[in-house]
């Protein structure tokens, strides 16, 4: 695939938790888009030939505690995909919380920044909270790269875009720190929680 065909491949959420779409995938009809995302083409168009056609279910691991306090696993989701008539877009529609290009969920990301950036865990013990490998031997010592990296993308705006930002000088794990508050702002429910049960809770997209 190239990088411009890279352009016209979109991810779309939908109001379903993973948990209620692993128990009955949706139908074709169910999730269909209301329209195209890419060139705004209606789906169904009064009169017309169907926009965006069914096309097939695809894959996709969703990595993380799937819910508050159990243990990470590697999750695997079915999700719905559709092909644009008008543009050739493909879009591929999954339940809430799962980012597109990223194996771990939003609420696992939600939850390593929290015990990384505000209960400041190692991050070799963020890692084994949230990763479902077990890892062994060296890399295991060092630390977890996926922090900072998922720092880097709130920083810059490519990752829980509604959290505010930070001055330059400031840290990642500062960063991490300002997210995992944010995000457990949007808990829903009377508060009171741990930081990181909020933010895990919190974190909608
Ligand atoms: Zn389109």
């Amino acid at each position: 695939m190239s990088a411009g065909d890279q352009s016209k491949i979109r991810i779309v959420q939908v109001e379903l938790d993973v948990k209620r779409w692993l128990a009955r995938p949706p139908t074709v009809d169910e999730v269909r888009p209301g329209q195209c995302p890419v060139c705004a083409a209606p789906s169904r168009p009064a009169g017309g030939r169907l926009g965006l056609h069914g096309h097939g279910l695809r894959g996709r691991h969703q990595w993380g505690p799937p819910e508050l306090g159990a243990a990470a696993v590697l999750l695997e989701i079915l999700a719905r995909r559709f092909a644009c008539q008008d543009c050739g877009a493909i879009i591929t529609v999954v339940p809430r919380g799962i980012l597109g290009r990223r194996l771990y969920g939003a609420r696992a990301i939600a939850l390593a920044l929290a015990l990384w950036g505000v209960a400041e865990l190692a991050p070799a013990e963020v890692r084994r909270r949230v990763s479902p490998l077990t890892i062994v031997g060296a890399t295991a010592a060092t630390g977890w790269a996926s922090l900072r990296r998922w720092s880097r993308a709130v920083r810059a705006g490519r990752l829980f875009p509604m959290v505010r930002a930070l001055p330059a000088e400031a840290s990642l794990r500062q960063v991490a720190a300002r997210a995992a508050t944010t995000l457990a702002a949007f808990a829903p429910g009377p508060g009171g929680l741990p930081i990181e049960s909020a933010a895990f809770l919190g974190a909608r997209m």
